[in-house]
């Protein structure tokens, strides 16, 4: 594609992703705002707005830091021999104890044959956290979360499944996943696969989605263990 054509669209995304951010921003600092204003006047006790204040805070500081994720240069894409499996052990460890107290069975199932790849481990482990986060939070209860690896030898690819339990999404909105602050949950930011779809890509993968609503969903992984390009 032309460079020219591709800078400019390059400028549009970035021009309406920084729109979005001063927006998602502008709403809970407004609310602060507002809120410390009342507490400041003495017209409110500072009891009262107290965890309102904090709740909005958090959510400026959610939004801030996902962007921290993606502005990192993409030098910085280290490509290291990296074990997937262990990264996923890794971070379904970091869940286990929020699994366990959920009633969320989680079972894995990795082929064999699946080999080392070169791929940047901290990237890795923020897509799957990532994701298994969403998972979790479809499941709003107990459920099963599974994570299937195989190898792929005609392509030479590794691919990931991690399904979930939850109460599925419908096809028109799977379309907008990953599009920045499209979220369907009420404290959700909708900046999470943004970010985990940017990392995949620049791993050289992809990632789908096969949904069923009351059903479950199904999040396919899928990296490539040689890079040709
Ligand atoms: P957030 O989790 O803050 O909403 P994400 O970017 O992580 O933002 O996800 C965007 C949206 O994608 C979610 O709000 C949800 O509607 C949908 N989604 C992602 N993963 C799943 C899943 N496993 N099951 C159902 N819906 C999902
Ligand atoms: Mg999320």
């Amino acid at each position: 594609k032309d460079e020219l054509i591709a800078r400019s669209e390059q400028f549009e995304t970035i021009t309406r992703v920084a729109a979005g951010i001063a927006h998602e921003i502008k709403n809970p600092l407004t609310s602060i705002k507002g809120f410390l204003q009342l507490m400041m006047s003495g017209e409110a006790s500072n009891g009262q707005y107290g965890d309102i204040v904090f709740s909005e805070l958090s959510r400026i500081e959610a939004i801030v830091n996902e962007f921290m994720l993606l502005a990192k240069p993409e030098q910085e894409v280290e490509l290291v021999d990296t074990n997937l499996i262990d990264i996923i052990h890794y971070v379904l460890a970091l869940f286990r104890a929020q699994c366990r107290q959920g009633g969320i069975k989680v079972t894995t199932d990795f082929d064999a044959a699946i080999p080392d790849l070169p791929s940047d481990p901290k990237r890795l482990k923020q897509i799957f956290i990532n994701v298994v986060k969403n998972a979790i939070e479809a499941m709003e209860g107990p459920g099963d979360l599974t994570v299937v690896g195989m190898y792929k030898a005609d392509m030479d690819d590794v691919v990931i499944h991690i399904s979930d339990s939850g109460k599925g999404i419908e096809p028109e909105k799977i379309k907008r996943i990953g599009e920045p602050f499209f979220t369907t949950k009420e404290k959700g930011t909708g900046l999470g696969m943004m970010v985990t779809t940017k990392f995949v890509e620049s791993l050289g993968g992809t990632i789908r989605y096969k949904s069923k609503i009351d059903d479950g969903t199904t999040v396919t992984i899928t990296l490539p263990v040689l890079h040709s390009d």
